[in-house]
């Protein structure tokens, strides 16, 4: 019986408890009481050939109490801890046989969170879901789960072998703009998180038998980066949408499109400034509403990330909620709505703008063209790893699809880049 199938509502829990047995990186589960989840590093164990201990603490459970464990040691409740016991807990981590459970993640404020930061893998658990009949659906074509193949005298070899393994330039890359993007959205992931998420990527790809950590191994940091149930679906949309070929060019693509047609609008010195508008525009974010292009451009200095409504669709009634931001706004304005917003002298850079359009459309025809052989990479690429599971498969390919429209997004930005320059 493959271990996939025993536990298919919680294929990920099972990835996340393999990687942390092979890779000697500690473990904790979040999740009510009640899932069982347990019972998969029991299992995970039991097919690396170890054996799991079991404990559960309490707030009276004294140091010396603590067992030693065998190949793992399941520590439930582990948060419940006092402070003699949680030391000793950290004494015995990082040798990959601390498995915590918790119902719950203990609040920043805790002194537990500390014991919790110092898991490397977590894995979070919901109540079983009752659609089991439609995974069994999407998940039950092919059962041949190779993790199995992964004897324990192996696990030995993956470490060693790990330390040799280099990571591929682009997943450093990646690294580094998604720590960026955790930045901006005020995430913060500690430098050692980094080291012990990469550390975890080198051995999957050695117990894979790969030469190098290659881009198609970034998804397992969703079982790295999360800090919580709650924010789980982002930080792995954030992961997925930079993990497929072309995926960081595109998002980088993408910003630089929209700073160009924002250095592009800024150029024009837009503005006569004095022009009311001849109908009023509404901000979606804080409702205010301006009447001439001097009160929107301070608004938009003021309060760079709000977005505005189509005067006219808004008028017309239509549902057609799109947000614009301030740049887009003010070029749909003038080449939709012929508003005369734009001073007819040209900026100093036009050429300049001009030809680094011509670049950005350029690369974005690249990625056009590379279309149908990334998916077919991807694909390829995911098949082999056997540590993703069939939903990160599904997700990706997903977020791979949605390319299209990025793509003819971009295109219309650079669009009006050069539309504003005319
Ligand atoms: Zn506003």
């Amino acid at each position: 019986m493959s271990l996939r199938r025993k536990h298919k509502e919680r294929e990920d829990a099972v990835s996340a408890a393999l990687l942390s047995l092979v890779s000697g990186k500690d473990i904790v589960f979040i999740g009510p009481e009640g899932t069982g989840k347990e019972n998969i590093v029991e299992d995970v164990c039991t097919a690396l050939g170890g054996r799991a201990g079991r404990y559960t603490i309490s707030p009276s459970t004294g140091k010396e109490e603590l067992p030693a464990g065998g190949d793992a040691l399941i520590l439930d409740d582990v948060f419940k801890a006092n402070s003699g016991a949680m030391n000793a807990i950290a004494d015995m981590m990082n040798f990959g046989k601390i498995c915590g459970s918790s119902a719950d993640v203990p609040s920043e404020a805790d002194e537990a969170y500390s014991l919790y930061d110092r898991f490397a893998i977590r894995a979070f658990i919901g109540p079983l879901c009752s659609d089991e009949a439609f995974l069994s659906a999407v998940n039950g074509k092919k059962d041949d789960a190779p993790l199995e193949k992964i004897p324990a005298a192996d696990v030995e070899k993956a470490r060693n072998a790990a330390a040799g393994i280099p990571a591929d330039d682009d997943v450093l890359e990646t690294i580094l703009s998604l720590r960026d993007g955790f930045k901006d959205s005020g995430k913060y992931v500690s430098d050692n998180r980094w080291k012990d998420s990469l550390y975890v990527l080198k051995v999957a790809a050695a117990a894979a038998g790969d030469k190098s950590v290659s881009i198609s191994y970034i998804p397992l940091l969703q079982h790295m980066l999360c800090d919580s149930p709650e924010e789980k679906d982002e930080v792995r949309r954030a992961i997925f949408s930079v993990c497929t070929p072309g995926g960081l060019e595109l998002n980088g693509l993408y910003a630089e499109s929209e700073e160009l047609l924002r250095l592009a609008v800024e150029s024009k010195g837009a503005v006569d400034e004095s022009a009311g508008f001849p109908r009023m525009i509404h901000c979606y974010d804080c409702n205010s509403s301006f009447p001439s292009l001097k009160r929107l451009k301070e608004h938009s200095i003021s309060r760079p990330r709000h977005t505005y409504a189509d005067p006219h669709a808004a008028a017309g009634g239509s549902q057609d909620y799109i947000k614009y931001t301030y740049e887009g706004l003010v070029t749909l304005l003038s080449s939709k709505y012929g508003w005369d917003l734009f001073k007819k002298s040209d900026g100093p850079d036009k050429e300049g703008f001009l030809s680094e359009a011509k670049e950005l459309m350029k690369r974005k025809k690249a990625l056009d063209d590379s279309h149908e052989s990334d998916r077919s990479k991807l694909t390829e690429d995911m098949e082999r790893n056997f540590w993703l599971t069939e939903q990160d498969r599904k997700d990706i390919l997903t977020m791979f699809s949605l390319r299209s429209a990025e793509l003819a997004e971009i295109g219309s930005l650079i669009a009006d880049v050069e539309y504003i320059l005319e």
